[in-house]
């Protein structure tokens, strides 16, 4: 018997992701689609994890998570946002970031909130703010005259904002453009929501990775901006580990609160021996995440200068470990259609902009993710450069 279910989310298929990997392995291509490092977490890190997997740290952490991890978090955050987090009441570790933005999304947006989001956005918003009875409402990046570098509208924003306006969604480090936001963008930002009673919720999950010698401006560092903000980060980005799923979310005690709420029923808590091993490593290693925009970088610079001499048009990446290679001068197909073919005939896969957005602005650019071994990189580019 077939039945039709009716659907929650009738427009939503598989993720780009998982379809771009998944058709990279079929056909053996590079797979410089889904974003994930081709390397292992420091040794120095994994030790401790298996130290406490072996030594019965195996059952439930509390819920907002085990009080080590969060002292590690509350002191980073301290040294480098000048924010001291209340350790008990303003974080909460979470099941990667996609967790802590489905609690968070789920914890404040009722039925018909509107939710503002800049395209092109991440592909997990959308579906949590539908499943929460909201409406998004995209405003586009803007481009600049240089064809490359994306930024914030903050005029479409102060248009696109009213009475209900429940939240606005910003993630800068950005995923997929790499934009990052200047003081004067939060400024701005604090000045457009001042006398509204929207909530913002800050993806910041690429944190360490911006480059440079540009600092990464957090929500969390801007005194009006944080007492109506939700932050959300991932280990998955710092540690090279993002099959370990940890992340957390750091709002005001309020907000944290509503967020519990839904985070209890959501995972309740998080794995016990990662978070006990992440807590020895982040609190006696910064300069593992203090080297990582050095680290990066020179993986961006490595890759663009594979491909120079190439006929794609580039800027490097300002932040992220995506570099968007424009290739207009190449081809007129679709970016959807291209990154297929090219995964099949040229053996390179890459991730499509214009599926993070509601209007197709993004036009012929593709992300390439260079979080990989020299050697992949060296093999992509030579491919790349053929075309
Ligand atoms: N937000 C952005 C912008 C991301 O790029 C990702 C994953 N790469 C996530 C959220 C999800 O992070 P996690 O894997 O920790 O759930
Ligand atoms: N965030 C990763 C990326 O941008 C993918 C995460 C996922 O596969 N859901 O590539």
């Amino acid at each position: 018997m077939t039945r039709t279910i009716d659907s929650k989310l009738p427009d939503v298929g598989t993720t780009i992701f998982t379809v771009m990997s998944h058709l990279a392995n079929e056909v053996g291509a590079i797979n410089l689609s889904q974003g994930f490092p081709s390397f292992d977490p420091p040794e120095e890190l994994t030790d401790r994890i298996s130290f406490y997997l072996k030594s019965g740290a195996n059952q439930y952490a509390p819920m907002p998570g085990v009080p080590a991890l969060r002292e590690a978090i509350v002191a980073k955050t301290a040294r480098i946002q000048g924010r001291t987090l209340n350790v008990d009441t303003e974080l909460t570790i979470c099941t990667g970031a996609t967790e802590g933005l489905f609690s968070a999304i789920t914890a404040l947006v009722r039925r018909d909130d509107e939710v503002i989001v800049f395209d092109p956005a991440y592909d997990s918003y959308e579906p949590a703010i539908t499943l929460a009875g909201g409406i998004t409402r995209h405003v586009p990046l803007l481009i600049d005259d240089n064809g490359h570098d994306f930024r914030p509208d903050w005029d479409r924003l102060r248009g696109t904002l009213n009475d209900r306006t429940r939240l606005v969604i910003l993630n800068f480090p950005h995923n997929p453009t790499g934009a990052i936001l200047s003081q004067d963008d939060l400024d701005t930002l604090a000045e457009i929501t001042r006398d509204t009673q929207c909530y913002l919720l800050s993806d910041e999950v690429y944190e360490h990775i911006v480059f440079d010698g540009e600092p990464h401006r957090s929500l969390l560092g801007h005194d009006e901006l944080w007492h109506r903000s939700m932050v959300i980060c991932s280990f998955g980005k710092t540690f090279h580990a993002t099959g370990w799923k940890l992340g957390y979310c750091a709002a005001p005690a309020d907000l944290t609160e509503e967020f519990r709420k839904v985070h209890q029923f959501t995972v309740f808590t998080v794995s016990t021996p990662t978070q006990h091993g992440v807590a020895d490593y982040l609190g006696s290693h910064p300069e593992f995440y203090e080297q990582l925009p050095r680290f990066y970088q020179e993986k961006r610079d490595r890759f663009c200068s594979l491909l120079e001499g190439s006929r794609f048009r580039f800027k490097p990446a300002q932040s992220t470990f995506f570099q968007l290679l424009d290739y207009s001068d190449i081809s007129d197909e679709r970016d959807a259609d291209l990154a297929v073919r090219w995964t099949r005939e040229i053996g390179v896969a890459s991730i499509p902009l214009t599926v993070f957005c509601e209007t197709p602005f993004t036009g012929t650019r593709l992300r390439f993710c260079f979080a990989k071994d020299d050697a992949t990189l060296e093999a992509a580019a030579e491919k790349l450069r053929d075309l």
